[in-house]
């Protein structure tokens, strides 16, 4: 096993490219179809030297790491979007044909590829070989998941398909790593076995025409002698539990209870924890400093801005090692599946469940799991729909309003209908995106479905670090940007080095600016200053409202004081329209900046702000005055 055919001795030794900038290390492409393996391999070769970055204008992610060759020399690895051919049709082939023909901005040329295929799966795998070999690019051909390869009993002739191919095949296992040393000797260029190919026995088709790569790939899979091996026992066991009529949706539905009881009440407690920390430390650092505005700036300001991001990570962390091991273990595949029929309603697909259903914790992770959706416009869609759902953020000002103007009978009513209505605005949403500008034509569902395989930890683990790295530092800077900007509102002008009293801070200004505006939804200057204040994240109006009405204490979505305060100042048609309004408004600066991020611009967020606080602004006014009316 683990033979490299080929290898070619000259393959990265070339020159480094000389001019002004002198020389530079050799940048090696991995390339592949999804699930091939490419993530296995870039962590294999890379450990934890490697960072996430987008692509100049896209919304697709790269990787580039560092690998540590012998003799004290290193090479760029970069990870490319899983694509099946380089026809620049999807956004990811168009990325990965960008780049690994030198047309991608900021990135350098590759100097060599390395090409991951399944090996239990070439039958599909290998037409990928054509248009990547055809580049002329020094490309190592890794045929991987050996190991399943061999346990199937399915078999290859891996010299014979070197010389087919024209280029070095190494048959690997990136999970066991297994032949791997093969791939650092193509790296470092050491490899001396089988004498270089230069020309391969198979001509190459053209690179665009599919049907002929297809054949060429079928002919030379038969040249090289493959045999598939029979799909795992274990595989057609589950899927005949998994995939059944009647225990199918069951599974299902047990696995969503999971994935939902584990980010809500799972987290909870971590989270719980999270915050008291915040505020035991932010005292403890309050009494080392005098009492000026800087003290404020850096406790109100700084240190809670920064713990209402690090409040998200531990729902973050559950839900993608949940994804994780759902996806890993191939059971995600099968959910997609059973989940397509119904979003096929809403004009969405199977894939857009499980982000969707996370969106009821919290639309920050959920918006982050939409990565699994390769149709650029499903993502986009349901990226722009998730924050409809009903996120536990929205539940302190639910239950302050409801306590505070529903009857007890009903409250429960209320809650379940502000639920609903989240829900339809969700719904209504995707229908009329996907009918208009995110319409695409609905592919035959072209799924693969993975064999069932056990997830490691390995892989779970760089992937939770990976998640958390990119949702701290750039959702992070951006929150912590806000959260200073909206204690400048509410404590700026200064007077006598103090922050003013609230009539007369910046954000009193704004609030008194915009009244307005929000007037004919039955608010104040004072809800005024809460909505804004909201914008950092929707809980924040309970404490807003509590400084305002002169109130105190951790547990204010609770406190009758409050509620009798608030009866004081808003009409039972203005509570309608503020319950509406949060129902609907897009009132959460971490969401924006994980969109913003995600779909590399401010474009999608820009757009998804303005039509939610108009939906918003639209739903309180009918409900004021509906409510209104009747009472
Ligand atoms: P990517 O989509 O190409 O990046 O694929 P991943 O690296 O995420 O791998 C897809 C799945 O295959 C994961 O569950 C891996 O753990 C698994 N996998 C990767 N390499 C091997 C291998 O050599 N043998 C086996 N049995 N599984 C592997």
């Amino acid at each position: 096993m683990s033979d490299c055919h080929g290898c070619p001795a000259a393959t990265m030794t070339m020159p480094p490219p000389g001019g002004l900038s002198g020389a530079r290390r050799q940048i090696v492409a991995i390339v592949g179809p999804p699930n091939s393996g490419k993530s296995t391999m870039f962590n294999r070769l890379t450990g934890l030297r490697q960072k996430v970055a987008n692509f100049p204008g896209v919304t697709v992610e790269h990787r580039m790491g560092r690998v540590k060759l012998e003799d004290d020399r290193e090479v760029f690895v970069v990870d490319l979007p899983g694509v099946y051919s380089l026809n620049p049709r999807t956004e990811d082939e168009r990325v990965t044909h960008d780049v690994l023909t030198g047309r991608m901005k900021d990135l350098p040329k590759p100097d060599a590829v390395l090409l991951i295929l399944d090996s239990t799966n070439l039958g599909r795998h290998l037409v990928l070989a054509a248009p990547v070999l055809s580049l002329g690019l020094p490309t190592l051909v890794i045929l991987n998941m050996a190991d399943d390869l061999g346990r199937g009993g399915g078999k290859i002739d891996s010299a014979e398909l070197a010389m087919q191919l024209g280029a070095p095949v190494a048959l690997v296992s990136a999970a066991k790593g297994e032949g791997v040393d093969k791939v650092f000797q193509f790296l470092a260029g050491t490899t001396h076995s089988a004498a270089p190919q230069q020309k391969p026995l198979m001509e190459l088709p053209v690179i665009q025409d599919i049907p002929k790569c297809r054949a060429w790939a079928a002919n030379a899979g038969s040249k090289a002698k493959y045999h598939a091996p029979a799909p795992p026992l274990w595989t057609r066991r589950l899927d005949s539990i998994f995939l059944n009529k009647i225990f199918g949706p069951l599974v299902f539905l047990l696995v969503v209870v999971g994935v939902f009881e584990t980010i809500f009440a799972g987290a909870k407690p971590i989270q719980d924890l999270i915050d008291h920390a915040i505020d035991y430390s932010g005292l403890w650092i309050q009494h080392l400093l005098p009492d000026n505005a800087f003290r404020s700036l850096l406790i109100n300001g700084v240190w809670k801005g920064v713990g209402s991001v690090v409040q998200f990570l531990p729902q973050i962390l559950f839900l993608f090692l949940f994804i994780g091991i759902l996806e890993d273990s191939g059971y995600l595949a099968r959910a997609a599946l059973i989940a397509d029929r119904t979003m096929a309603r809403i004009g969405l697909q199977g894939k857009s469940f499980i982000p969707l259903l996370s969106a009821y914790a919290c639309a920050v992770p959920a918006i982050m799991a939409t990565r699994t959706i390769e149709n650029k416009r499903d993502r986009i869609a349901t990226i722009l729909i998730a924050p409809f759902m009903t996120c536990s953020a929205r539940l302190p000002v639910y239950t302050l309003i409801i306590a505070a103007f529903i009857a007890p009978h009903f409250q429960v009513l209320a809650l379940l209908g502000l639920y609903l209505a989240g829900f339809l605005a969700a719904i209504t949403t995707a229908k009329l995106l996907k009918s208009t500008v995110l319409k695409s034509t609905r592919s035959s569902f072209m799924l693969e479905m993975p064999p069932y395989r056990w997830p490691t930890v390995r892989s779970l683990s760089l992937r939770l670090l990976d998640r958390s790295k990119v949702f701290l530092q750039r959702a992070g800077t951006v929150i912590l940007a806000v959260a200073v900007v909206i204690w400048v509102l509410g404590n700026v002008p200064l007077s006598h080095g103090k922050p003013p009293s609230l009539d007369h801070s910046f954000e009193a200004g704004i609030g008194h600016a915009v009244e307005p505006a929000i007037r004919p939804l039955g608010f104040n200057w004072k809800i005024g200053i809460g909505l804004i204040s909201s914008l950092a994240a929707r809980e924040v109006i309970v404490g807003t409202l509590g400084t305002i009405y002169g109130m105190e204490g951790s547990d204010l979505e609770h406190s009758k004081d409050l509620q009798q305060a608030l009866r004081k100042d808003l009409s039972p048609g203005g509570a309608a329209a503020l319950l509406v309004f949060f129902a609907f408004a897009m009132q959460c600066m971490s969401t924006i900046a994980v969109v913003r991020r995600e779909t590399g611009g401010w474009k999608w967020p820009a757009a998804q702000f303005a039509y939610m606080t108009l939906f918003a602004y639209a739903f309180a006014f009918i409900a004021n005055r509906l409510v209104t009316a009747l009472a």
